[in-house]
């Protein structure tokens, strides 16, 4: 099946920066696609790339396999919920949403019902005669997506949507922004730098670093199997040892991955072979659940284990002499990132 979008080494430059820098991928349609990054590493770009709001200096973009070069934004059925949500302050939320369809000249009393269906859609219909301003930060994202929808573009874009909201609506709007892209079948492009956000709603993730993608996977598979040291520090918060490190816990050379999780706090004492290091407890960060206990293993060197926070015992305390031990199949080979 022809892909929804379709980006072939493609390449935006400024000045000497190359902010997407030679960059590949495919979104199938109906996919939920996340691009997951560190500030700066192109993610904006790439989608403003898509949008047509940017020309590539290099490379090739297809959308539904028909090359955009000579496409301009309003040719291509591609709408943008931007992060700051751009609604006009001076207009009511009903004509914020309709706007796009009177500028395509649909009839007033048309505009006005399906811009009331896509507000009803978000359950915002009875602030339709309201100002933007006078609305919550989670409402009027949902204006904005109302207003992109309305359009019933085939790919949404969306660039940190959910980045100005506190983590309680965060997570419903995740919930809810997932539930609507599965009922409309959309394909969705999800800009984000938060990691939890790309891994939960996303069917695939890109992670970006320094205007290329690192690795470009399901969520399962980014967190289980991570390529590079990169993507396993960012999307895994994982623990690398490489170096003098891996050499001295490890016995061995190379660059390794390996999750908090998957270290086990035991007695100092019952370290006796490979597989295992000893170390002081430096930090016990309470998360509920979890708790994060970070272990300064010597040689400058600290490694962090997630523990279930009801098993916590001796190790709760700062400065208690602690044993870590893990299964050889834990340790996950990566490459070096520079
Ligand atoms: P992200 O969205 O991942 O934070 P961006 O795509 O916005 O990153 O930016 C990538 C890089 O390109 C950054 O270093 C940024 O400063 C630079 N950049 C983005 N837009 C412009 C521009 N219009 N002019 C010059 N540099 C830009
Ligand atoms: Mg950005």
């Amino acid at each position: 099946m022809t892909p929804a979008i379709e980006f072939e080494s493609v390449v935006r430059r400024y000045g000497a920066l190359r902010a997407v820098d030679g960059v590949s991928f495919r979104v199938g349609r109906g996919e939920f696609f996340a691009l997951l990054g560190p500030s700066g590493s192109g993610k904006t770009t790439s989608l403003r790339l898509i949008a047509g709001f940017e020309r590539p200096d290099g490379g090739r973009i297809r959308l539904d396999g028909v090359d955009v070069a000579a496409t301009p934004p309003y040719g291509r059925s591609v709408n943008t919920v931007f992060q700051d949500y751009a609604l006009f302050p001076h207009l009511s939320v009903l004509d914020n949403v309709s706007y796009g369809l009177r500028r395509r000249g649909i009839g007033a009393a048309e505009a006005r019902k399906r811009s009331l269906a896509r507000l009803d859609m978000v359950q915002l219909a009875s602030a339709a005669d309201r100002s933007p301003t006078q609305l919550s930060g989670g409402q009027r994202q949902r204006v904005a997506l109302a207003r992109a929808l309305v359009n019933e573009p085939s790919v949404l874009l969306l660039d940190e949507p959910l980045g100005a909201l506190d983590l309680k609506l965060r997570e419903e709007m995740q919930t809810e922004l997932k539930t609507l892209q599965r009922s409309l079948g959309i394909t969705f492009v999800f800009v984000t730098h938060d990691q939890g956000e790309a891994l939960s709603m996303a069917d695939r993730v890109a992670v970006f670093n320094a205007g290329r993608i690192e690795q470009l996977d399901t969520p399962r598979t980014l967190y289980q199997r991570p390529a590079t040291e990169f993507v396993a520090r960012f999307v895994g918060s994982a623990n690398v040892l490489k170096g003098r490190l891996a050499e001295r816990v490890l016995g061995r050379t190379g660059c390794y991955s390996l999750r908090a999780e998957d270290l086990r706090l035991v007695d100092a004492t019952a370290v006796t072979r490979a597989g295992h290091a000893t170390g002081t407890v430096i930090d016990v960060q309470y998360r509920g659940a979890a708790s994060r206990v970070r272990i300064d293993v010597g040689g400058g060197d600290v490694l962090q284990a997630e523990v279930d926070s009801g098993r916590l015992g001796a190790a709760a305390s700062i400065g208690a002499s602690v044993g870590l031990a893990w299964s050889e199949d834990a340790l996950i080979a990566v490459n070096e990132s520079p």
